[in-house]
């Protein structure tokens, strides 16, 4: 007998707040490579010479080799989408009046999901050249979400 059949007047969802706290670090070159779009306005990738590698988002090691990445290089604002999907429900389930894209732009030899805007879905393909747009520098707060989104551009 599932618990459904043993009370079946028991609440379906429980609404209401958890005390919980809890902190997420982004690490050493987490940290540097947020600092970087805050402060800076730029996406950095770190480099392994050994393994040829340029990874987006910048990590402090490689995790091939494992050597320590201490080359670390603009990798410029400009990426290609490399795959992308439609959303057509906001996260409560309410249908959007428009779809909102989100893709995985390629930067060095990694890249960022992110939104894009400013688009022509009829336009939406894959290994279309886009930029990031970034928030006024006073948002910004040390977040990926400081890239407000990306958009179309030519090289
Ligand atoms: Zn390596």
């Amino acid at each position: 007998m599932s618990l459904l059949e043993r009370y079946p007047n028991a609440p379906g969802a429980w609404l209401g707040e958890l005390p919980i706290t809890s902190r997420y670090t982004a690490g050493l070159a987490g940290e540097r490579f947020l600092r970087a779009i805050k402060d800076d306005g730029k996406i950095m990738g770190s480099r392994c010479d050994r393994c040829g590698i340029t990874y987006v988002p910048a990590r402090q090691f490689c995790e091939r080799c494992l050597d320590e990445l201490d080359e670390w290089l603009d990798v410029g604002t400009k990426g290609e989408v490399y795959t992308f999907t439609l959303l057509f429900e906001n996260l409560d389930g309410t249908a959007r009046e428009e779809p909102e894209v989100v893709a995985f732009i390629r930067l060095g030899d990694g890249g960022l999901v992110h939104k894009l805007d400013e688009i022509h879905l009829d336009d939406l393909d894959i290994g279309m050249l886009v930029e990031a747009v970034f928030k006024p520098e006073t948002e910004r707060q040390g977040s990926i979400l400081d890239i407000a989104y990306f958009r179309p551009t030519s090289p």
